[in-house]
């Protein structure tokens, strides 16, 4: 096995203490650390770069690519274009946490996976090096190129997997995201999304506290205004019911200048109601945050069509005549798969599970919970 220092696994400060072992220098080892993340450029004295996407499909300005991890199994990023007013568009990068999921959300491809297994922290960081540097993007004369990489402003953990359950290596992949040798995302722009798991938002509360790490926002899956309704769409809610995840809401460190995000997926039929959105402000009360309503994209063999624009037009103006701070996400990459809660292989999903054990304090949930 190789010993090489890895800049796709270590922070900055990790990697030269890591290179100083083999004769490097601080001053050497910096640079390459920089010239690897902000060129892409590679020495050979490194562990080995990443490997090229094995696929990537396009949906309008959306990119979804995929990368090989061996064992058929593979990571799944999308690339998603935020258009600003004056023309110009930043881009957002959703990347996976594991290869599946053993939360089993009824509404999510990745949940009919199961959970196949964790990412490393490399094959977490790879995620970013490959759009930034290996992806192929479309309309490329409308970017803006720094140092010969192709801008990613904004990550968030909300591809496959649930972060909260591979803790560790999200937490030294959001190190070295925002370590300033490095790709220097501001932290700001990192967004951590869970389904809901109460013992991963009080370790992120935690985790929040280290040096230049204050500001990275947290989103939570909540998709329902009552237990029963999410219990019956996500099984988390039976062991983590609503009344415990409000309160490790509101017990999470507050910020000045940063709101934590409430996911709100729309199905049709299950909780589109305006009362449901009189009941969700409700549950909000109290909590500085963001109501973020996603329209439903069907996953594969979905019991649910995609809700109409009127429906989802009316639940955004009811929650926000109810006072609540409320956002419509603007559905991309539908027909590609690539958009929330579509990613999975579908020729993964036919497999047999594998059962693995996750990260400190999981609960047991199997991944075949909710098929
Ligand atoms: S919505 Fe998130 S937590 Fe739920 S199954 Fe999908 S990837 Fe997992």
């Amino acid at each position: 096995m190789s010993l090489s220092p890895d800049p796709l696994s270590l922070t900055s400060a990790e990697f030269i203490a890591a290179s100083a072992k083999s004769g490097r220098s601080r001053h050497d080892a910096l640079a390459a650390y920089r010239a690897f993340h902000r060129a892409g450029t590679h020495q050979p004295w490194m562990a080995a770069p990443p490997p090229r996407p094995t696929r990537q499909l396009v949906d309008d300005r959306t990119v979804k690519f995929l990368i090989d991890l061996g064992g058929d199994l593979e990571t799944e990023s999308v690339i998603i274009p935020m258009p600003h007013r004056t023309g110009r568009f930043s881009r957002t990068l959703c990347v996976s946490s594991q290869v599946g999921c053993a939360m089993g959300c009824t509404f999510c491809e990745t949940g009919q996976m199961g959970l196949m297994r964790h990412l490393s922290v490399r094959e977490i960081v790879q995620q970013l090096h490959v759009a930034r540097f290996l992806v192929e993007h479309p309309f490329a004369d409308e970017t803006r190129p720094t140092a010969g990489a192709f801008d990613i402003a904004n990550i968030v953990f909300m591809g496959m997997g649930e972060p909260m359950d591979n803790l560790d290596a999200v937490l030294q992949a959001v190190r070295i995201f925002c370590d300033g040798n490095g790709p220097g995302i501001g932290c700001s722009r990192v967004t951590i999304s869970t389904v809901g798991r109460t013992d991963g938002i009080r370790r992120l509360g935690e985790f929040i506290q280290e040096p230049g790490l204050r500001r990275v926002g947290l989103a939570v899956s909540l998709n329902a205004p009552t237990d029963e309704i999410r219990s019956s769409i996500m099984p988390i809610n039976r062991s983590e019911p609503l009344a415990k995840l409000r309160q490790a809401m509101v017990e999470f460190p507050k910020r000045p200048t940063s709101a934590l995000c409430a996911e709100y997926v729309l199905i049709p039929g299950v909780n589109d109601r305006l009362e449901h959105a009189d009941q969700i402000c409700e549950f909000l009360k109290g909590i500085r945050c963001s109501l973020n309503v996603i329209p439903y994209n069907p996953r594969r063999d979905s019991p649910w069509p995609a809700p109409d624009e009127a429906t989802v037009d009316a639940f955004v103006a009811r929650a926000i005549s109810n006072g609540q701070f409320t956002k419509r996400r603007r559905t991309k990459g539908r027909t590609a798969m690539a958009a929330c809660g579509q990613l999975g292989n579908e020729r993964v999903r036919r497999r047999k599970f594998i059962e693995l054990g996750t990260s400190r304090a999981a609960p047991s949930l199997r991944a075949d919970r909710a098929l």
